[in-house]
């Protein structure tokens, strides 16, 4: 069985095609630039990758010339050997705990909850919308980010402001990763061959989210309102006193909006360092004794050990502690810190191990009180793998 997963953005579309049978990937690419000037797509397919410039004036065009690739290209035979594609979607509010066939309801609401994600609503649509005019009869599910944390209780979602606002305006933690945090569940409860487990998974990237999972089943996460919630990031501030935004808003001369945007661009190790946003170069200049790399690396390993701390009591105790995501799964020096300051909880890492990158590894020592893993994500896989279990159940 074949399945496309497939990420829309508002001017690209990536793509992985999936052997179900043994979840292998087949093909996987990405098209970008939609609608702009130089736009170009990359398909990788077995040890090869193709990499063309190519008008693509819509998400449609990417669409359709993905398909005649695959055929050309001799990957598929025919349009009838892709069975279902899967979508991921970002915002399904606290209306979708689950993934969903796609119906025209599920694109209505996608455009509804739209100003809780400006961004990516919009563009899933276009990438479901691009699917349904070039590929009219397949099988389609949606997998929203969101989803997964619908199981958080009112304790962990609500805010402490006007209750009205939770009321008329939706306003509440809704939390994103989801999929990406359910699959670390999953992957780790395999692992460990049991499903009652209390675990943190620490999905840090550019964007980075925490989870506490309790049974499969998310009770806390750090992202909140938006994606800009929670621990430091590349370039997002993580939580900080909302009182500093009216307060830079009058010392800079800007709205609102302009200072969001600060935090959402110009904030995080990029903010601190005044260098990158990228860990590999803060970790590089934080070496060479840059005092600014050096506060930028601290504080984010900060920002990580304080919410896996608090996630800890909240869990009643910890069974297994996950790494996921570009610097989850590659960076041995951030992890090594925030281990280290988990040493109170009984956490102790096997360092040798610890240097093993971007690969499922048990880096905790047999002697740790929690287990410590890197899984590297698989949010794709996710996607397909609802794809198909909807597609079974119709
Ligand atoms: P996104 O949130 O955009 O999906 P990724 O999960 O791909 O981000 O993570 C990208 C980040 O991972 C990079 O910005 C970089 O900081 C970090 N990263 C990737 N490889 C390494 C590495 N070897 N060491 C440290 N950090 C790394």
């Amino acid at each position: 069985m074949k399945i496309i997963s497939i990420n829309a953005g508002s001017s690209s579309l990536k793509f992985s095609l999936f052997n179900m049978d043994d979840e292998s990937v087949i093909a996987s690419g990405v098209f970008e630039r939609i609608g702009m000037e130089g736009s170009c797509y990359t398909i990788k397919y077995l040890d090869e990758k193709i990499e063309q410039q190519i008008e693509l004036v819509s998400h449609k065009d990417a669409v359709r010339i993905l398909l005649e690739k695959l055929i050309d290209l001799k990957i598929i035979n025919s349009l009838e050997e892709i069975n279902g594609v899967g979508h991921r979607l970002v915002h399904g509010k606290d209306k979708y705990s689950s993934s969903v066939v796609i119906t025209d309801e599920v694109i209505a609401d996608l455009d509804q909850f739209k100003e809780f994600a400006p961004l990516h609503n919009p563009a899933n649509i276009l990438g479901i919308e691009a699917f349904r005019e070039v590929l009219p009869d397949v099988f389609m599910v949606g997998v929203f980010d969101t989803a997964f944390h619908q199981t958080m209780d009112p304790v962990s979602y609500i805010y402490p402001v006007p209750y009205s606002w939770y009321q008329d305006y939706g306003v509440r933690k809704y939390g994103f990763h989801g999929t990406s945090h359910r699959y670390i569940a999953k992957t780790a409860a395999k692992l460990l061959g049991k499903e009652n487990l209390r675990m943190i998974s620490c999905h840090i990237g550019n964007g980075a989210s925490l989870a506490a999972i309790k049974d499969g089943k998310c009770i806390d996460t750090s992202m909140g309102f938006t994606p800009l919630a929670g621990v430091m990031m590349g370039t997002r501030s993580g939580d900080i006193d909302p009182s500093i935004i009216p307060y830079v808003m009058e010392k800079e001369g800007k709205n609102a909006s302009e200072v969001i945007d600060d935090l959402n661009k110009r904030s995080g190790l990029l903010g601190l360092s005044e260098y990158s946003n990228d860990m590999r170069d803060i970790l590089a200049k934080a070496e060479e004794g840059d005092e600014k790399a050096i506060l930028a690396r601290d504080k984010y390993v900060r920002t990580i050990v304080n919410y896996i701390g608090s996630y800890y009591l909240l869990l009643g105790g910890v069974d297994v502690i996950c790494f996921t995501a570009g610097v989850g799964e590659n960076s041995c020096p951030i992890r090594r810190l925030v281990c280290e300051a988990l040493l109170p909880l009984g956490v102790k890492i096997d360092l040798e191990k610890n240097n093993d990158r971007g690969k499922t590894v048990k880096i905790s020592t047999e002697d740790s009180k929690i287990s410590v893993y890197v899984i590297p994500t698989d949010e794709e896989l996710m996607i397909a793998r609802d794809t198909v279990s909807l597609m079974k159940n119709r």
